[in-house]
């Protein structure tokens, strides 16, 4: 399912561009257009889900999926020490309500 006012959406769907750094049927990994890190990586899952709350005991069949997910961008992106960090709710510094693992490494 899609949101069209999501701009991830919009990535996911491929009408807004960026950076893709590794993507597959279900979810997708792309550069942050403002990186807090010197390698900051958001991955998505494809279908819209608002935030990390609104996740439900259905979502478990795939959830396991998208941990798979960031590690296989990460090893696309040859990482091996990094952060990843969901924020939830905008007093979290959520600002784009797609649900996104923001995948940071420090160390140039
Ligand atoms: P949040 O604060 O919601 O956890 O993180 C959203 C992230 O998305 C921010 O780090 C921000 O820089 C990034 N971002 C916002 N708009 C765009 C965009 O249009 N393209 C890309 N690649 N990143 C975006
Ligand atoms: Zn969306």
């Amino acid at each position: 399912m899609m949101n069209e006012n999501c701009i991830f959406c919009k990535i996911a769907q491929g009408s807004l561009p960026a950076q893709i750094a590794w993507s597959d049927d279900h979810f997708l990994a792309f550069h942050d257009i403002h990186p807090k890190a010197p390698l900051h990586v958001l991955v998505i899952p494809k279908m819209h889900i608002s935030q990390l709350s609104d996740l439900t005991a259905q979502d478990s069949t795939w959830l396991g999926e998208y941990m798979l997910a960031i590690n296989k961008a990460a090893k696309r992106l040859n990482l091996n020490h990094y952060k990843v960090q969901f924020n939830n709710g905008i007093e979290s510094g959520q600002e784009i309500f797609h649900l996104h693992a923001h995948l940071l490494q420090y160390l140039a």
